[in-house]
């Protein structure tokens, strides 16, 4: 076990698990590339996080 935190793709087609905001973030511009910009991107913690990954400290209770 390790404390390593894993990103959902926000996106409700797509099972992907990045490791990292980092992984997160590319598979998003590989693989749904424009669809994160949607105003109707799903407002998940994925999400958040993809966008708000240079601010990160809001909404961090899990
Ligand atoms: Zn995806």
């Amino acid at each position: 076990m390790t404390d390593a935190k894993t990103y959902d793709c926000p996106s409700p087609d797509c099972s992907f698990i990045a490791g990292g905001i980092a992984e997160l973030t590319e598979h998003i511009n590989t693989t749904h590339p424009g669809e994160y910009k949607r105003e109707d991107w799903p407002d998940t913690e994925a999400g958040r996080a993809t966008r708000e990954r240079d601010r990160g400290d809001e909404n961090d209770e899990e």
